[in-house]
């Protein structure tokens, strides 16, 4: 099948729910994506902040190699060596979350929360911020904000409600004694790379604590070392009552989980569960990433990358630019224009980019990618987010 081929088959069959690009990509290393002819990409997306560990890690290769000659499936009602030490490594990651529910996406993670929320409070409400995005299935939909992934899908699920991101006092109003939780990402991430306050997090602890309501951060982009700390939240000194992870907890392979804390009551037998969720497979993978993380301090790593990377970017020039915000290496570049046009030329140049809404250019690269590599990003980034109109972006 050639590269045309394979573009003809995916606009002829798939549903049609994705804008697709021109571009086959058939092979990963690293922080580079390679096309049928070999052609080099830098990948700055990671699969929306999926592939942490880059692409083609050997250490995750041979852990999935290894375990799909050993057990690719069990049902969690007979416990597993690869999912008990997985159970172990997540729940020593933060004090006070001392059990996981596992699951197989960001989606399902909430959705996992906002259950356990209700049953645990015997309350309905849940409190979202505007801007928000939660996932796609109708629980995590109805706490996503952008009318653009919930138009033509009402009715939602009632109970939610919206507030103003990082406004403390909108966050008070909304939060009463029928809230039976808050979530937040604490780096938004669809919503354009809206890094929350410390003090707005502390508050939303304090505000749950006072009426009762249970803390949910959705760390689900934001998660495992992506901000410059193993979970975002270890930036502020708060502890959520359930943090949903996902993305790149396995290293690339489909997997979620929920960090549970004291708090959350009444998860007896048969109040949730998933067919695939806590798969050897998938476990097998979390465990190798996991020790990845650590032996190569991905972590310290994302810290110091996106500490550079940051530093270059404030220092372009550029009248087109309105600001540069993020968190380690989840960058967003406020552009005063759309910048679809600016996400295509670096295509060009061979660096693939992520939007965040109509005027953020979004940066999550994989964790690995070198300092070469971010002064290749930087050199084009300055070249193309000059560039005026007439110069034919
Ligand atoms: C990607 C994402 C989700 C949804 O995850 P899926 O695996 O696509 O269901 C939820 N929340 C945040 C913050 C995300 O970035």
């Amino acid at each position: 099948m050639n590269a045309n081929e394979i573009i003809e088959i995916e606009n002829q069959h798939a549903a049609g729910t994705y804008a697709k690009q021109a571009l086959v990509i058939v092979r990963g290393q690293g922080a580079l994506l390679f096309d049928a002819d070999g052609v080099e990409y830098l990948d700055c997306a990671a699969g929306h902040g999926v592939a942490n560990l880059g692409h083609a890690h050997p250490k995750i290769a041979e852990a999935l190699y290894k375990q799909a000659n050993t057990l690719i499936t069990l049902f969690e009602s007979f416990p597993n060596d690869q999912r008990a030490m997985v159970m172990q490594k997540l729940t020593s990651l933060v004090d006070g979350l001392d059990r996981v529910f596992l699951c197989n996406s960001g989606t399902e993670s909430v959705e996992a929360a906002f259950k356990f929320s209700r049953l645990s409070t015997g309350r309905k409400n849940i409190v979202a911020a505007m801007r928000a995005f939660h996932g796609r299935t109708y629980g995590s939909l109805s706490a996503t904000y952008n009318k653009k992934y919930r138009e033509g899908f009402e009715p939602l699920v009632p109970g939610f409600s919206h507030v103003a991101y990082n406004n403390i006092e909108a966050l008070e109003k909304a939060v009463d004694e029928e809230t039976a939780a808050v979530i937040l990402e604490v780096v938004q991430g669809e919503g354009g790379v809206y890094p929350a306050s410390a003090e707005y997090i502390q508050a939303a602890r304090r505000i749950c604590d006072e009426r009762g309501a249970l803390l949910i951060v959705d760390e689900i982009q934001t998660g495992f070392g992506r901000t410059g700390k193993m979970f975002a939240i270890e930036h502020f000194g708060v502890t959520p009552d359930l943090l949903c992870c996902a993305k790149s907890l396995a290293g690339g392979v489909p997997m979620g989980a929920v960090l549970i804390g004291k708090r959350i009551k009444n998860l007896v037998p048969g109040v949730h569960g998933s067919t695939f969720g806590g798969n050897p497979l998938s476990c097998a993978a979390a465990n190798a990433a996991l020790n990845v993380i650590a032996e190569e301090d991905l972590v310290g790593q994302a810290a110091a990358k996106g500490k550079y990377l940051m530093e270059k970017l404030s220092a372009i020039q550029s009248p087109n630019i309105r600001e540069v915000r993020g968190l380690g290496l989840m960058i967003g570049i406020e552009m005063k224009q759309k910048v679809a046009p600016y996400v295509k030329a670096l295509q060009e140049k061979h660096i693939i980019a992520l939007n965040a809404g109509m005027t953020v250019i979004r940066l999550l690269p994989p964790l690995v990618i070198t300092y070469e590599q971010i002064d290749r990003l930087v050199e084009a980034l300055s070249e193309v987010l000059s560039r005026t109109e007439d110069e034919g972006q």
